[in-house]
C-alpha cells in the first residue's frame, strides 16, 4: 500500500509508520513538527520506501500518485499543550481533519483517524465503552482539545454517511513507550527521568489514584488491525489493567534499579481519579488485545531514555523542559483575531 501519515514526527505517528514500513509499505510522512520531534523522522529516514513532507495540514495537502490509506494522527496531544496550542488544536482537529478527508476522497484511500478517550471526558461510567457519550464540560481548560476531537468524529462521520468514505476510527487511552516526549508532563516519562536521576518522585495525594496504559507496540498493532478491518464504528484501543500511581512509581523505581522515594504532593482539582478502556469491541472485530506486560513495555522505555543526553533528563526530572515544545512552537496571542 501507499500510505500517507500526518503526524509522523509524533510518538504514536513514527511507530505506525516504521511498523507499516517494516510491512513492506510505502509511507508518505506529513508534520508541522509543532509537537513533533526530528530525531524521529530521522530514525524513519533509514527506510527508503520513507519520505518526509513537512507541511500544516490546515492547509489543503495535495500529494502526487495513489494513496490507498490516510492516517490522521496530527494533533497536539498532551495536557500541557491545551494551554499553549489551544487555537492550533481547534484549527487541526477542524480545519486539518477535513483537508485529511478530503485528501482521501480524492484519492479513493480508507481514512484512519486517532480519537482519545478525551471524548468521554470526565466519564459518568467506569470502565468505557464505544456507546457512552461522554461527560465534557465545553468551555473549560481541556475543551479546546475533548471537543476538537469530538467535532472531529463528527465530521468524519459525515464525510462517510453523506459522502460514502470508508472511515476508521480509533479511541486511543493513554499509550507509552520509547520516544515520548520528555517535557510532555505524562506520568510515565515523569517518573523514570526522576528514577534515572535519583530524584524523588512526584505522586499526587496519596497516589492511589488508578490509571492504565497501553504499551506503543500493543498501540500500533491495534491501529493495524482497524486499518485492515471493514469496522467503521469507534473502537477503543487501550489497556485495561489498571494500576495505582503509587504502584507505578514502586515499579518504575525498581526496573531503573533506582534508590529514588516516593514524595506526595497536593491533589490538583481536575485530576481524574479513574480512567479505564472496556476493550470487549476490540477483543470481538479486531481480534486484538494488549501482549506486552506492563513489566517488559517500562523496562523497554527506561532502557531508551537511559541513552539520551543526561542533562537532558536532569533537566526532565526537575520539571524545566516541562511544556518548552509547545512553549517554543506556540504563535503569539496576537495572530488569533477576536471580533469585538
Ligand atoms: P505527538 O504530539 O507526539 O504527535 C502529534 C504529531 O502531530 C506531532 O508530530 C505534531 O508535530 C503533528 N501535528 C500537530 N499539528 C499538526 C498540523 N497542523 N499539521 C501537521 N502536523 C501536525 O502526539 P501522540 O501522542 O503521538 O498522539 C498522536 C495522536 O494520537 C493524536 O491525534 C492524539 O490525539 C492521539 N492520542 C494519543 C494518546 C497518547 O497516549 N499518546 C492518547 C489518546 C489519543
Amino acid at each position: 500500500m501507499r500510505i500517507v501519515i500526518a503526524g509522523s514526527a509524533g510518538f504514536i505517528g513514527c511507530h505506525l509508520a516504521k511498523r507499516f514500513l517494516a510491512d513492506g509499505h510505502e509511507v508518505i510522512g506529513v508534520d508541522n513538527l509543532v509537537t513533533g520531534q526530528q530525531a524521529n523522522i530521522d530514525w524513519l529516514g533509514e527506510h527508503r520506501a520513507f519520505r518526509f513532507v513537512r507541511h500544516d495540514v490546515i492547509e489543503p495537502l495535495q500529494i502526487e500518485g495513489p494513496v490507498d490509506l490516510v492516517c490522521d494522527l496530527a494533533c497536539p496531544a498532551s495536557p500541557v499543550d491545551f494551554a499553549l496550542l489551544g487555537v492550533e488544536i481547534l484549527r487541526v482537529c477542524s480545519e486539518g481533519v477535513r483537508h485529511l478527508l478530503d485528501l482521501a476522497e480524492s484519492k479513493g484511500a480508507v481514512f484512519l483517524h486517532t480519537s482519545t478517550s478525551e471524548v468521554y471526558g470526565d466519564a459518568e461510567v467506569h470502565p468505557q465503552d464505544e456507546s457512552y457519550w461522554g461527560h465534557v464540560n465545553p468551555i473549560g481548560p481541556r475543551a479546546v482539545y475533548d471537543e476538537g476531537k469530538r467535532f472531529a468524529e463528527a465530521l468524519i462521520t459525515t464525510y462517510q454517511r453523506r459522502r460514502g468514505l470508508p472511515i476508521r476510527l480509533a479511541r486511543i487511552f493513554n499509550t507509552y513507550g520509547p520516544r515520548m516526549r520528555l517535557d510532555d508532563g505524562r506520568v510515565v516519562t515523569n517518573f523514570i527521568c526522576q528514577a534515572l536521576t535519583g530524584r524523588p518522585l512526584s505522586v499526587y495525594g496519596r497516589g492511589q489514584q488508578t490509571r492504565s496504559f497501553c504499551y506503543i507496540d500493543d498501540q500500533v498493532e491495534g491501529l493495524v488491525r482497524l486499518a485492515q478491518s471493514q469496522y467503521s464504528g469507534p473502537v477503543n484501543i487501550g489497556n485495561p489493567e489498571e494500576i495505582t500511581i503509587r504502584q507505578l512509581a514502586q515499579e518504575i523505581i525498581e526496573l531503573a534499579g533506582s534508590s529514588s522515594v516516593i514524595v506526595e504532593h497536593p491533589m490538583p482539582p481536575d485530576d481524574p481519579k479513574v480512567r479505564c478502556p472496556d476493550i470487549t469491541l476490540a477483543r470481538r472485530e479486531l481480534n486484538w488485545q494488549p501482549r506486552i506486560s506492563r513489566q517488559v513495555g517500562l523496562q523497554r522505555t527506561i532502557d531508551f531514555c537511559k541513552q539520551l543526553d543526561p542533562q537532558v533528563l536532569q533537566q526532565a526530572a526537575q520539571g524545566r523542559l516541562f511544556g518548552s515544545t509547545a512553549a517554543r512552537n506556540a504563535k503569539p496571542a496576537t495572530d488569533v483575531k477576536v471580533r469585538r
